[in-house]
């Protein structure tokens, strides 16, 4: 019934959008506030269990390739401005779209998506981490892409019941997680450069391992720092998690594993400015001039940093612990070498969902080979986070105000 529903909802839309151009009296979103009372809610969930002959088999927790394997159910929120806007959310058994080929994320990118984690602690229960971090910046993308946005609070409900369902998917395993990847495009099927009424958010879930194989994480990440490539400028898109940012990186990524490397370090500017680091962001731990040990990471005043949440975790256990001087602020290739020539730079490294934390042990910029001495310490900076992170993700910690369980 619901399907029938559906494919007759959606082909009245087909018909209809292309013809009718809405008067300004029906746009119900306000392109510049967040609309929390616009948003679908939890307590309209409808839920479609996959039947026993459609449920996959769980792969072995020691063979997670990122991304690979999905769990036997999704959830699906449908907006149509047409409709009045957010539809019910339905989760389903995982299953493939069916969208028009003028769909507008098939053209013009209109894509935003989302990356966090689900882990089981040590005490079993199942918990996600600062998911109301994710879910503001998923509404700033939106907001961006001109999609609609949402109660963050009702989409963490709705997921929270979606892990619930697929629990068994979370490994049992303080290496491994479950990666949700709330995602949301424009499906309106019309070929206009212009925003789309109607839009899919669906979430997807993946057990996952290390983002990293067991050798780059004993022997840090080997980048490439050319100055040029850029990721993101002022004005642009840096500071959204949008899938147009992430297409292009694709040809830069190959050619740094083309000379032996395994991640780009992304510059900006004249003055390369050292912006991230791959998909994560970039912290450097170093003796300033003032002789102390200082951690600075560039900060979120231009457009050309994402707004990491492990980023923001990490900058808040250092403000806590106060063991070192802790900063925001642009800093440069130049700044990097000179702080290398003199001994005083002590760690390099990126910070990210995926990863949480990657020591960077080797850069390669302007034909000079930088070797980072993050790896030979005996207690290095970067270590205490990733323990201190995972300890909290997997509940070893006790009841963190960061963690969610899930119900
Ligand atoms: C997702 C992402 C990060 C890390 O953000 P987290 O919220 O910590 O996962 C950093 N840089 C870029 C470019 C990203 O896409």
């Amino acid at each position: 019934m619901v399907q029938l529903r559906r494919q007759i909802c959606g082909s009245f839309l087909n018909q209809l959008q292309p013809n009718i151009r809405w008067s300004s009296s029906l746009q119900i979103r306000d392109k510049k506030v967040i609309q929390p009372e616009r948003s679908f809610r939890f307590a309209d969930l409808s839920v479609r269990l996959a039947g026993p002959e459609r449920l996959q088999p769980k792969p072995d927790v020691k063979n997670l390739t990122f991304g690979k394997y999905f769990t036997d159910h999704m959830l699906k929120i449908f907006y149509h401005e047409a409709l009045g806007g957010w539809q019910a959310p339905e989760i389903v058994p995982f299953e493939n779209l069916v969208l028009h080929p003028a769909s507008k994320v098939l053209h013009y990118a209109i894509q935003l998506f989302e990356g966090l984690k689900a882990f089981r602690g040590v005490d079993g229960k199942i918990r996600m981490f600062r998911p109301d971090m994710n879910m503001s910046r998923m509404n700033s993308s939106a907001m961006r892409l001109g999609l609609p946005t949402f109660s963050g609070e009702e989409l963490v409900k709705c997921c929270n019941r979606l892990i619930g369902i697929d629990q068994e998917w979370v490994p049992h395993s303080t290496a491994s997680s479950l990666y949700l990847r709330p995602t949301m495009i424009g499906i309106d099927p019309t070929l206009g450069v212009a925003s789309s009424e109607s839009a899919l958010l669906y979430v997807i879930l993946s057990p996952v391992g290390s983002y990293f194989k067991a050798s780059e994480a004993k022997d840090g990440v080997s980048l490439l720092a050319d100055p040029r490539y850029t990721r993101a400028w002022p004005g642009g898109c840096g500071n959204y998690k949008v899938g147009s940012n992430y297409g292009p990186t694709i040809y830069v990524q190959r050619e740094a594993v083309e000379r032996g490397l395994q991640q780009v370090l992304w510059l900006y500017g004249e003055d390369d400015e050292v912006t991230e680091a791959g998909t994560m962001n970039i912290f450097m731990f170093c003796i300033n001039d003032d002789g102390e040990k200082e951690l600075i990471t560039p900060p979120l005043t231009s457009s050309l940093i994402l707004p990491g949440v492990t980023r923001d975790s990490i900058l808040g256990l250092a403000r806590e612990w106060n063991q070192f001087k802790v900063t925001e602020r642009k800093f440069c290739m130049s700044e990097v070498c000179h702080l290398l020539s003199e001994n005083r730079l002590l760690e390099l490294f990126g910070a990210g969902t995926a990863c949480i934390v990657s020591p960077v042990s080797y850069v390669e910029y302007a034909g000079r080979s930088l070797h980072i001495p993050t790896m030979t310490h005996s207690n290095p900076v970067y270590k205490m986070f990733l323990n201190r992170l995972t300890d909290i993700q997997y509940g070893v910690v006790p009841d963190h105000p960061w963690m969610i369980t899930i119900e």
